[in-house]
């Protein structure tokens, strides 16, 4: 039996500059990980079975689950290694909130992934794993990789930064409202396809790419600058989600006052949402913010949580 953790993500900045020929959308991001977990065990079956069990309800156990789409591409990748080995047992304990923009699935996926490759002596490098990873979701090889990075094309392509400051993030999601990442994606297109640039030309998305590592964020990463960090917080997807939904628009305005008067660093949507985020360098101003949240909306359906900014993607336990 193998046991992993697997962090959740948040996008400290996340820019859409147009579309692909592929569908997806061309993006440059920063992306960091939290450590708020999911734990994944592993158990080896002798027979090539994928078995799923999850505690949570919004989470499926059959072949949709994106842990099961990682072990299937394993398989498929390796059946040399499957005739050998079988199959896995996969138990999810869902601590990541669902459908909240923290890439939950993509982290589970990517936990499958690092642990087969350690369980079947795989002897996958760092980018093939990611390459596996990128072709079950944009999030994966990010959640792989783990700590602070740049990611670019439609998510896939990870540069990691070095360094990162040490911060915490207040992260609020009210537990019954999920968003839907494509609906997130094709609203934004729909609204705001007349100012995507055209990536045609080669040299026009070379030049838009490379001007994410010269750009303020990542500046501000690099010389572990939390207020910087704080100040230059970025998220196109904010122009669609927050108007389709005003509870979540007043989440953020009133975690942005809170964070004012705390000393918190800046407030932000993560990803397509709807979980909102405030940024403190400070622990304990964390948990002030975190309990202020709590009984300011005094709302069972809010869960609010204190993650500190993680240096890995996927953790083995001892
Ligand atoms: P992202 O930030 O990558 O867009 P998200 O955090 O918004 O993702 P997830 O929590 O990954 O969203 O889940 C989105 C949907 O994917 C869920 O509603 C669920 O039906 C499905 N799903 C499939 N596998 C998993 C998994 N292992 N964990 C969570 N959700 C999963």
């Amino acid at each position: 039996m193998l046991t992993l953790l697997a962090n959740a993500k948040i996008n400290l900045y996340l820019e859409i500059i147009g579309s692909r020929p592929d569908g997806f959308h061309e993006l440059v991001m920063v992306m960091q990980s939290v450590n708020l977990a999911d734990r994944i065990d592993l158990k080896p079956l002798n027979t090539p079975t994928i078995r799923i069990i999850c505690n949570h309800p919004q989470v499926p156990t059959d072949h949709t689950n994106l842990a099961y789409k990682a072990v299937s591409l394993i398989q498929k990748r390796f059946p040399s290694r499957t005739n050998q080995r079988g199959g896995v047992e996969i138990t999810i304990d869902k601590k990541i909130p669902v459908g909240a923009g923290l890439a939950g699935g993509s982290a589970n996926a990517a936990a499958v992934l690092f642990g087969l490759d350690m369980l079947w002596q795989l002897g996958l490098t760092r980018i093939g794993l990611q390459e596996l990873g990128a072709e079950l979701g944009s999030d994966v090889p990010f959640c792989l990789a783990g700590g602070c990075a740049i990611a670019t094309g439609r998510g896939e392509e990870v540069d990691v930064l070095r360094k990162s400051p040490k911060l915490f993030a207040v992260l609020a999601k009210y537990e019954s409202t999920s968003v839907s990442t494509p609906w997130a994606y094709q609203t934004y297109r729909a609204e705001f396809e007349h100012t995507y640039l055209n990536l045609d030309n080669f040299a026009t998305l070379e030049e838009r790419r490379s001007r994410i590592h010269a750009g303020k964020m990542v500046e501000a990463v690099s010389a572990q600058n939390a207020a910087k960090v704080g100040a230059q917080l970025h998220n196109d997807l904010e122009k669609v989600v927050l108007p389709a939904y005003p509870k979540v628009t007043q989440l953020k305005a009133t975690m942005a006052d809170i964070a004012r008067d705390r000393g918190g660093l800046g407030t932000m949507m993560s990803g397509s949402g709807p979980t909102v985020f405030t940024l403190t360098d400070n622990l304990v101003q964390a948990g002030t913010i975190q309990r202020e949240v709590r009984s300011h909306f005094n709302d069972p359906d809010l869960k609010v949580y204190v993650a500190p900014f993680a240096t890995h993607g996927i953790v083995a336990r001892p």
